[in-house]
């Protein structure tokens, strides 16, 4: 059994125990023995970033740009294996992983290019002889805690910028997924990264997020992952003047209007409720339907539902892959069986038998539901979807507003009217016309509003807002 190490101020460091990365879609594949950091290694490694800031922030553009290129360069050189990696520990079919790591490695060439372009502003001062900068500089040592649904892109679109605006990174990913970031840090090490700059220490959250949480020596925190988790950590790091970052769970509506393509509707639902196994914060979790063609879309979507493969996330005709671990099936089914007490109609929801042992759940489709039912105010993260059927496009916008989040919401529409007011009265973060409410560009701000998100933006050039400090000159020539 091959055993992978923590990567600490330019050295691989064995952790005191191992934990083992297990295969979803079949329990006796054991990917790897991945080790566990103890806080003394965090320490450590929080400290190699501080040591290695002083010259990492001073390095020029053009250095950090062939750091982030080479990286980029190699992970695109090296999509189909860390893609199938991929899939081997989270679960995702291979041709999802493959694009995932795809999109990490541009991800890297994008913000190869945003190192170079990061520029300021000279103003005029309302005060005779003087002038005024304003340039950005890097925070310092960013703490990354990041979740399982999505092992390297997420990683990446934290690192990459950090790294390209002069920071240093601490990255503790999900413990039940490891492997795909420590590739990925490996690859940051082997393109120059010098010393210091990117550690990695695996483990639980309760332990190494903690202490990245709570050390002194870390400026910054962005995170991925479950609102409670979320919000305990805002509240440490304003405690100890941090700043910090979260983006966290979704319940994302899915409008569909009378007057709605059904084929683009069905493909646009089914893609954005079920890929991924529905383990996307953007899921369309909550379909909210009109009721002139609420019947024959459910009936669209239950024939489409039954086409769809399911099974072992490395078969070439899986479409939709395994549950990621045992806790979160028993969660899936937990909410199946919350939403048929309230009086709801499951179709599918079934566990389902492939050829290896693996957590299989066929997608459940989840009719007759009320806006006030659970399963249309609680987060599932699985391939649950449920209805809702409604009056008109104004009962329609005013159901997917009523929620407690507000990450991405999507409308199926031929009416310009109702597409155009729903993008600027739908209360999030991302709004998609006639397509998924998941699938995002690398290259564009990704987060939310509500209680999906706090601080700045994620991705594309509004990164910077968190990963830099805006500092005022004042020049009296
Ligand atoms: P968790 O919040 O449990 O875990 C996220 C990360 O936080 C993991 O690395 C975890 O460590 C760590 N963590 C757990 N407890 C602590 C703690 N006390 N202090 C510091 N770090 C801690 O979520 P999941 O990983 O289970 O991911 C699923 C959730 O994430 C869903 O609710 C989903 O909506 C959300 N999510 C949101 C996204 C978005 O962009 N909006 C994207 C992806 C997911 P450990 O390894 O021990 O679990």
């Amino acid at each position: 059994m091959t055993r992978y190490a923590n990567y600490i101020d330019g050295e691989w460091l064995d952790g005191p125990t191992f934990s083992r990365n297990v295969n979803p879609s079949d329990v006796d594949d054991v990917v790897g023995e991945y080790s566990q950091a103890d806080v003394q290694q965090t320490a450590r490694a929080i400290q190699a970033a501080r040591k290695a800031f002083a010259s990492w922030s001073l390095s020029t553009p053009q250095q950090r740009f062939d750091v982030l290129d080479r990286a980029g360069t190699a992970i695109l050189a090296r999509k189909e294996e860390l893609g199938r990696l991929l899939a081997r520990e989270e679960g995702k079919t291979l041709p999802e992983a493959i694009g995932e790591a795809g999109r990490a490695g541009q991800i890297f060439k994008f913000f190869a290019g945003e190192a170079l372009r990061l520029g300021g502003e000279i103003v005029q001062s309302v005060r005779p002889g003087m002038t005024v900068e304003v340039t950005r500089e890097p925070l310092g040592v960013i703490g990354m805690i990041t979740p399982w649904n999505f092992p390297i892109a997420i990683p990446a679109w934290k690192i990459a910028p950090a790294l390209a605006y002069g920071n240093c990174v601490v990255i503790k990913p999900a413990d039940l997924v490891p492997g795909s970031a420590w590739e990925l840090v490996k690859i940051i090490a082997e393109a120059g990264a010098p010393a210091g700059v990117i550690n990695l220490v695996m483990g639980r959250g309760s332990v190494i997020g903690e202490a990245l949480v709570n050390s002194p020596d870390v400026d910054a925190i962005s995170f991925t992952g479950s609102v409670s988790t979320g919000r305990s950590i805002a509240a440490k790091c304003v405690e100890t003047g941090k700043k910090v970052q979260l983006e966290m769970g979704g319940k994302n509506p899915m409008v569909v209007l009378d007057d709605a393509d059904l084929d683009v509707a069905v493909e646009a639902c089914v893609n954005g409720a079920f890929f991924s196994t529905g383990q996307r914060c953007t899921a369309s979790s909550r379909l909210i339907v009109t009721e002139g063609i609420h019947d024959r879309f459910v009936e669209a979507v239950k024939a489409r539902l039954k086409t769809l493969k399911i099974g072992d996330a490395l078969a070439p005709d899986t479409q939709i892959g395994p549950v990621v671990d045992e806790r979160q099936l028993a969660q899936d089914e937990r909410y199946i069986a919350i939403a048929r007490e309230e009086g709801g109609t499951v179709f599918g929801g079934e566990r389902v038998a492939a050829s290896t042992n693996g957590f299989f759940l066929a997608p459940a489709l989840i009719t007759d539901t009320t806006p006030t039912m659970r399963i249309n105010r609680e987060e599932v993260f699985g391939p649950v979807a449920s209805v809702i059927k409604v009056k008109d496009y104004e009962a329609a916008l005013a159901t997917a507003n009523d929620t407690e989040f507000g990450l991405s919401a999507g409308i199926c529409t031929t009416s310009l009217k109702y597409a155009t007011h729903f993008k600027r009265h739908a209360q999030v973060g991302m709004v998609m016309v006639n397509t998924a409410t998941a699938g995002v560009d690398y290259h564009v701000p990704f987060g939310g509003r509500k209680g999906s998100s706090y601080g700045a933006r994620e991705q594309g050039s509004y990164a910077r807002e968190f990963y830099t400090t805006v500092k005022t000159a004042y020049v009296n020539a």
